[in-house]
This record gives structure tokens, C-alpha cells and sequence, in this order.
């Protein structure tokens, strides 16, 4: 039934095919396999395809959200506005600069930060805003930049969810001040594991370098040729060659993966456009969704159950849903540290209570994409009120 290796539809997969085990073989035999000409190149082709002047690859995506902080200038007493609707990683990056998250609430429709309750949030410490693309929708980033200009605040935006993604007719990668993409697994392209950060800022791509290479610089040469020194503290967050080789065959096929994404979150839409139990995702007409995940949203009020059973009977039939994601200020961590308590984002905690991911990858064949709908509807039809 399934095409994977197993009956289980995870809810997302990567695509490796035979060319690009043969890029990694070939990059393994020659010279370089670390710091090499590969991710040099990599680079250059990712920059190109976002139109962004720069990129840097990193180890992952946390790496490149950290490096992004660090260059910002994030440090102890500097907040950082973000949503609480977003994988914890963009907050972490946050607090291990000595930062404060600052969540502010997300949009019902498309699920992410809303620029109003950004303007809410705003205090004499915000350093930076940290929009997420969430599922791979875009953020409202003119609204946002136009916040940050006012008030000379960095924009990160984090887009692991979004490679490929549209806003107003341009690439993801060449709006925000800095722009940052996981290579995972279940992300667009992958690389193992990986990251990068886009930027059109020469400083910025400099100093992350820099960050990225334990601090060491290398502009004292007169003092002899193996000379370098550290002046801020860095961290060794490079990636390898062979991760890179991996990442330039995955690019070739990026605009296909995209248009099957598309194509399968328009099935979904198509089928559930009746099911009055069911929300699904919303696209808006200024931008162009690249669906890293397919959420849907369920009406509780028209259900017998709440989330949890609907969920559980879903995994019964090997359907690999998920929930993206619990509200960054909801966890443990964050609540003892800062003091965030439930209620505190009412949208985002309403939104979590209903969310459930159903699979979405381009590997998925069509009689998957039909098994997940069957299944759907006949759970939903089992639980209708
Ligand atoms: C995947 C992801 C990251 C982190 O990427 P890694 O490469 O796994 O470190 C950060 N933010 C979001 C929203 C993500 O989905």
C-alpha cells in the first residue's frame, strides 16, 4: 500500500534517489570532504535559487538560527519577538544567546505571527523580530520589515519550512535581513542533516562565517602565515562536502517536489472541502505555499471526541499524523525560565487543541494520498456527533 518500505505513512519522508547516492560516492572519493569546493558551491546555488546575495551552510537549521542570533547582536537582557506556534528550536536559538522569547499571537487563517499583536509586544529591549513561514505559507513579512525599519530591529526569518515559497511574487530568502533553512529529513531538499542562512548583508555573511569557524579570524597575517585570532566567541558549525553534494542533486529536483506538494495538499483540499469537521489550510492570494506539513484543524464543537482519540484512531491505521506544534510557551523549559503560563496565547492555544498533521511528501503515491482521505472520512464519520 504504501511507498515506503513499510505500511507506515510517516508524515514526512525524504526523496534520495540513485544520482544522488552517486554525487555523495563521487564527493567521498575526492579530496575534500570537509571545507571543500562542494559547499562553496552549494551555496552559490542556493543564494541564486531564494535570490539572496549570500548564503552560509551550516551544520543544521538550529545551528543557522543560533549564528543568526549571535550576529545580530542577540544578548543577555535583548528580547526577541517570535510565535509560540513554531518548532522550539527558533527559541532556543533566542536563549542561547542569553535572550528573552518574547511570543506574540498567531493569525487564524494563516497560522502565523500576527504583525498587531508584534506591535503589542514591542518594548525598549526588542532587538529582533523572528517571523516562522509556518507549514511553508509566508509570514506577513512586508508588515513585519516595516515594524523592524521603524524601529531598527533585525528580521530572522525562519523559513525551514518554506524553501521555494513565494510572497508578493518573490522568493523566500530575499526579504527578511537574515533567512534561515533546515535540510532535514522530512524538509524540502535535505542534506542528512543542515542548514543555511541567506542574507543580502556583506557584514552579516562575514560574521557568520566567522561564528561559524570557532571565531578564529585571519586578517594579521603579518604576524606570520599560520596566524589567526579569536576576537568573538564561535562555534565549529560547519557542514561536510558530501552533505553538500547531497543538498546540489536534491536542488535539481526542488521545483518538482514543490509541484507535488502542491498537488497533494490540493487533493486533500478538494476532498475535505465538504467535511464540516474539518478546517483545512488557508493559501492566500499574495503568496505561494510550499506545504512542508498539511495541517488540518478539527471542529470539536461537531465531534463526539476531542483530538486525542481522532489522533489515536488515525495511528490505528498506520497513518503516521503528528501535531505541529505545542506552543513554544507551554513548555516546561520556557514557563520556569520566563514565567509563560497557559492562557497567556489564547489563538495559538486554541489552534493546538485542534491541529492534527496528516502525511505530505513527494514520495507519497496517489494511493497513499487516497488511503490517508478514506481514512480520514471514515474516522471523522465514526466520531460525527
Ligand atoms: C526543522 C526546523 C528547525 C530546525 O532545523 P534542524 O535542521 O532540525 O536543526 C527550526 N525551525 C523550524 C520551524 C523547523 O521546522
Amino acid at each position: 500500500m504504501s511507498s515506503l518500505k513499510n505500511d507506515f505513512i510517516p508524515y514526512g519522508h525524504q526523496w534520495i534517489d540513485d544520482e544522488d547516492i552517486e554525487s555523495v560516492a563521487e564527493a567521498l572519493r575526492s579530496d575534500w570532504i570537509t571545507q571543500g569546493r562542494k559547499i562553496d558551491e552549494f551555496e552559490r546555488r542556493v543564494a541564486e535559487y531564494c535570490g539572496a546575495k549570500y548564503a552560509v551552510a551550516v551544520a543544521n537549521g538550529t545551528a543557522a538560527l543560533h549564528a543568526a542570533c549571535a550576529v545580530a547582536g542577540i544578548s543577555e537582557g535583548d528580547e526577541a519577538i517570535t510565535t509560540p506556534i513554531t518548532f522550539p528550536a527558533t527559541t532556543n536559538a533566542v536563549v542561547y544567546c542569553n535572550g528573552k522569547p518574547v511570543f506574540a499571537d498567531i493569525k487564524e487563517d494563516t497560522l502565523n505571527i500576527d504583525p498587531e499583536a508584534i506591535q503589542n509586544k514591542l518594548s525598549a529591549k526588542t532587538k529582533a523580530i523572528l517571523p516562522v513561514d509556518f507549514a511553508g505559507h509566508p509570514a506577513e513579512l512586508d508588515e513585519i520589515r516595516e515594524i523592524a525599519r521603524e524601529r531598527g530591529l533585525v528580521v530572522i526569518e525562519d523559513a525551514a519550512h518554506a524553501l521555494g515559497a513565494e510572497y508578493k511574487g518573490r522568493r523566500i530568502g530575499s526579504i527578511s535581513d537574515m533567512t534561515i533553512l533546515s535540510f532535514h529529513p522530512v524538509k524540502h531538499i535535505t542534506t542528512g542533516e543542515g542548514g543555511m542562512i541567506l542574507t543580502d548583508s556583506r557584514e552579516f555573511y562575514e560574521k557568520l562565517k566567522i561564528f561559524r569557524h570557532h571565531g578564529i579570524v585571519r586578517d594579521n597575517q603579518d604576524k606570520g602565515l599560520w596566524y589567526y585570532e579569536i576576537h568573538e566567541l564561535g562555534h565549529n558549525f560547519r557542514i561536510t562536502d558530501f552533505q553538500c553534494a547531497l543538498g546540489l542533486s536534491q536542488l535539481k529536483k526542488l521545483d518538482r517536489f514543490i509541484q507535488r506538494r502542491r498537488e497533494i495538499a490540493a487533493r486533500y483540499n478538494e476532498a475535505f472541502a465538504g467535511i464540516e469537521e474539518i478546517i483545512t489550510p488557508v493559501e492566500r492570494e499574495d503568496a505561494q505555499a510550499v506545504y512542508h506539513i498539511y495541517v488540518i484543524q478539527l471542529q470539536l464543537e461537531k465531534l463526539k471526541s476531542d483530538r486525542k482519540e481522532i489522533f489515536k484512531a488515525l495511528r490505528e491505521k498506520n497513518i503516521g499524523v503528528n501535531v505541529h506544534y505545542l506552543p513554544v510557551h507551554l513548555h516546561p523549559f520556557y514557563q520556569r525560565k520566563f514565567g509563560y503560563k497557559k492562557g497567556d496565547y489564547p489563538k495559538a492555544e486554541g489552534y493546538y487543541e485542534r491541529a492534527i498533521t496528516l502525511p505530505l511528501f513527494p514520495k507519497m503515491s496517489d494511493d497513499d494520498v487516497e488511503y490517508v482521505i478514506g481514512s480520514v472520512m471514515k474516522v471523522i464519520t465514526n466520531y460525527r456527533k
